[in-house]
C-alpha cells in the first residue's frame, strides 16, 4: 500500500460483518480460559493482551498503523509527546550514561533532557546540529548511548540533515532518535535516511483537531544492539523469568523491550478513546499535511516580502539556510509552522499576535486552524537567553502554524495584524 492508502487502511482491517470503523475496546483486561495461557502471556511466550497498561486492541491498532506509515518494525503509543520522549531514551540509558542532542528542539525536552533526566543520572551535551562532523564528534564519551534531534525544529524551523546525523551516531555505535512531530511520514520518513527510533508527539499533526494529548515511539528494527553498549536488551531481564529481548524478539528488541517493562513500570500509556481520536486524524493525515504545506508556503512568501518584519524562516523561501535540505529530506513540503521576527522586538510582537482576528492565540501548534505563538512569553519563557539563542529564539519570533483555512483569509488575516504592529 502506497502511504495515503495506509493512512486509512494499515492497522485495522473490517472482516465481515465487523465495524467498518476502529472499535474502542473500551476494557482495562482480557478473560482467559485457563490459568496456564495467563501464565504464557506473564512470561512473553504467547502473544495477547493482558492489561491495558500494556496492550489495548484499539491502540495496538493505532500503533500498527504508524508503525506502516514510519517504516518500522512495532511502534508503542504513550500518554503524551513527552513521555515518548522520556521512554525512548529510559529504554537504552540509565544513570550514569551520557547522549547527545542538537540544541534546536521543541523547549519542553530541553527542560526533560537538562533538568529532570539529569537528576535521574542521565547528562545530555546539546550540540549545534549545523557544525561539521568533527565539531559535532567531540560531544562524545565512551558512555555516550544515544544521539537525539528533530526533522523540523520547534520552533527554529532548522531542517535536521539525517544521514549527516546518522553517519556520526553510527560511528560511534550509538542509534539515532529523531522526532519526527513536525514532518510526520506523509513529508518525511526518517528510516530512510539511516535513524534507528522514531519518536512523535501525536498530539501535533497525526490527531491534527487540538483534541488528544499522545505520543508514539517507532522502532526500524535496524540498529545492532549486540555491540556490548546496551546490556538491558542483551542480558537476561529478571522481571520476565530471563527473556533476553535480543535473543528472544529480534528486530523488535526494542519496542518489545519499552512496552513490557517500561510501559508496565511507568505507566505513561495512551487510552482507547484517545487512541480512536489520533486515529481519526491520521486517516486524513495525508490530505492536510499537503494543503498545510502549500498554505504555509504561500503565508511564507508573503511575509518575505513585508517592510515590517525582520526576518522570516520557512525552509522553502529563496536564501534560506535549510532550502537545501528541505529539498532533500522533504519534497513534499516542509509543514505548515513558520517563524518570523518582528521589528520592534518583543512590543511589536504583542501589538501583531493581539490584532489578529481569525489565527487563534493558543499554546498549540500543527491543528487545523491557523494558531499563533510568541515563544519567549510562553513555552520557552522558562529557558535562559543563553538557551533561547542556541534554540534559535529571540524575543521578536512569532510562530505561525497554518491551518488548512483557504490560504487567502489566511494572508489577509496577517496583513491587517501587520499593519497595526
Ligand atoms: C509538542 C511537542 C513535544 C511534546 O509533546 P506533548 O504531546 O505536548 O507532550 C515533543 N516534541 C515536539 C517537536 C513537539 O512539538
Amino acid at each position: 500500500m502506497k502511504i495515503e492508502t495506509q493512512c486509512l487502511h494499515a492497522g485495522y482491517h473490517a472482516e465481515n460483518g465487523q465495524p467498518q470503523a476502529l472499535p474502542i475496546y473500551q476494557s482495562t483486561t482480557y478473560r482467559y480460559a485457563s490459568t496456564e495461557h495467563v501464565g504464557q502471556l506473564f512470561d512473553l511466550t504467547a502473544p495477547g493482551h493482558m492489561y491495558t497498561r500494556i496492550s489495548n486492541p484499539t491502540v495496538e491498532a493505532v500503533e500498527n498503523k504508524i508503525a506502516a506509515l514510519e517504516g518500522g518494525v512495532g511502534a508503542l503509543c504513550t500518554s503524551s509527546g513527552q513521555a515518548a520522549s522520556l521512554l525512548a531514551l529510559l529504554n537504552i540509558l540509565e544513570a550514569g550514561d551520557h547522549f547527545v542532542s542538537t540544541s534546536t528542539i521543541y523547549g519542553g525536552t530541553v527542560n526533560l533532557f537538562a533538568v529532570t533526566m539529569k537528576k535521574m543520572g542521565i547528562e545530555v551535551t546539546f550540540v549545534n546540529a549545523d557544525d561539521d562532523e568533527e565539531k559535532i564528534a567531540q560531544a562524545f564519551r565512551t558512555n555516550t548511548k544515544a544521539v537525539f534531534g528533530e526533522t523540523i525544529a520547534n520552533p527554529a524551523i532548522a531542517v535536521l540533515d539525517i544521514e549527516k546525523m546518522a553517519r556520526i551516531a553510527h560511528q560511534f555505535g550509538v542509534p539515532l532518535i529523531v522526532d519526527n512531530t513536525f514532518a510526520t511520514p506523509i513529508l518525511c520518513r526518517p528510516f530512510e535516511f539511516g535513524a534507528d527510533i522514531v519518536t512523535h508527539s501525536t498530539t501535533k499533526y497525526m490527531d491534527g483537531h487540538a483534541v488528544q494529548v499522545g505520543g508514539v515511539i517507532v522502532d526500524s528494527g535496524n540498529f545492532d544492539w549486540e555491540n556490548g553498549k546496551y546490556p538491558g536488551l542483551t542480558q537476561p531481564d529478571e522481571s520476565y523469568h530471563g527473556v533476553t529481548y535480543t535473543k528472544d524478539f529480534g528486530k523488535a528488541a526494542y519496542i518489545t523491550k519499552a512496552r513490557v517493562q517500561l510501559m508496565r513500570d511507568l505507566g505513561t500509556c495512551q487510552s482507547a478513546q484517545g487512541a480512536f481520536l489520533i486515529n481519526l486524524g491520521l486517516e486524513t493525515l495525508h490530505l492536510r499535511m499537503e494543503r498545510h504545506s502549500q498554505n504555509a508556503d504561500a503565508v511564507a512568501r508573503f511575509l518575505a516580502g513585508h517592510e515590517k518584519l525582520e526576518a522570516v524562516n520557512y525552509p522553502t523561501l529563496p536564501g534560506n539556510p535549510y532550502k537545501a535540505l528541505a529539498e532533500k529530506y522533504l519534497p513534499k513540503g516542509c509543514s505548515g509552522v513558520i517563524a518570523f521576527s518582528i521589528k520592534g522586538g518583543r512590543e511589536a510582537a504583542v501589538r501583531f499576535i493581539d490584532s489578529l482576528k481569525l489565527a487563534s492565540l493558543v499554546v498549540h501548534v500543527a491543528d487545523v486552524r491557523t494558531s499563533v505563538l510568541h515563544p519567549a512569553s510562553s513555552t520557552h519563557r522558562q529557558l535562559t537567553d543563553r538557551q533561547l539563542i542556541d534554540g534559535g529564539i529571540t524575543p521578536g519570533l512569532i510562530r505561525l502554524s497554518v491551518g488548512i483555512e483557504n490560504v487567502e483569509d489566511i494572508i489577509e488575516d496577517v496583513r491587517q495584524a501587520l499593519e497595526n504592529a
